[in-house]
């Protein structure tokens, strides 16, 4: 059986990520969400938070799990006995990072591996922190997230 964990803030989980995620499974058979609590980035919603909401997302979907970690992805990696993470790639932008942290994390673990998803055109522009400022302002992102996500937006900011 194939594994593999998809890490990240997921603060909050986008369809960015859910399409990642979807698409990860074709090559994958079991996918661990991974959210990491040691950022950092400025949150908006706690670890725990976001955990209970990806789970509400893929309820039922036994070929997922949803966690936090903390520490060093390469560790957390050898607690579920894989080598291997998914990551999203959005534009050029996104590239600089990820080969820093693959170079990075294959030097801690020699048979790390990253399978890359490119996002879709129609997912490209959204990312967690726009959708948390546009959220924040009143604006309108209920087609940027899964619709759990966007009702528990709605009750933080007051409107929609
Ligand atoms: P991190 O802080 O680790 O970058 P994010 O939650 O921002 O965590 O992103 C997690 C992963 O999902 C990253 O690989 C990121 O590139 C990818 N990702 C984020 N938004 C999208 C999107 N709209 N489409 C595809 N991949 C995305």
């Amino acid at each position: 059986m194939k594994k593999a964990i998809y890490p990240g803030s997921f603060d909050p989980f986008t369809n960015g990520h859910l399409d990642i995620v979807e698409r990860s499974l074709r090559v994958v058979d079991h996918l661990t969400i991974a959210v990491l609590k040691n950022t950092s980035k400025k949150n908006l919603l706690e670890p725990e938070k976001r955990v209970e909401l990806i789970r509400e997302v893929f309820e039922g979907n036994d070929k997922i799990s949803v966690e936090t970690f903390s520490g060093l992805l390469v560790d957390f990696m050898k607690e579920k006995n894989t080598n291997t993470v998914i990551r999203g790639l959005r534009a050029v932008s996104d590239f600089d990072y990820e080969h820093a942290v693959f170079l990075m994390n294959n030097r801690l673990l020699s048979e790390f591996e990253t399978i890359f998803f490119m996002a879709r055109a129609d997912n490209s522009f959204i990312s967690s922190s726009i959708v948390k400022e546009v959220s924040s302002l009143g604006g309108n992102i209920a087609d940027q997230v899964p619709a759990v996500v966007y009702r528990h937006l709605k009750k933080i900011y007051g409107h929609d």
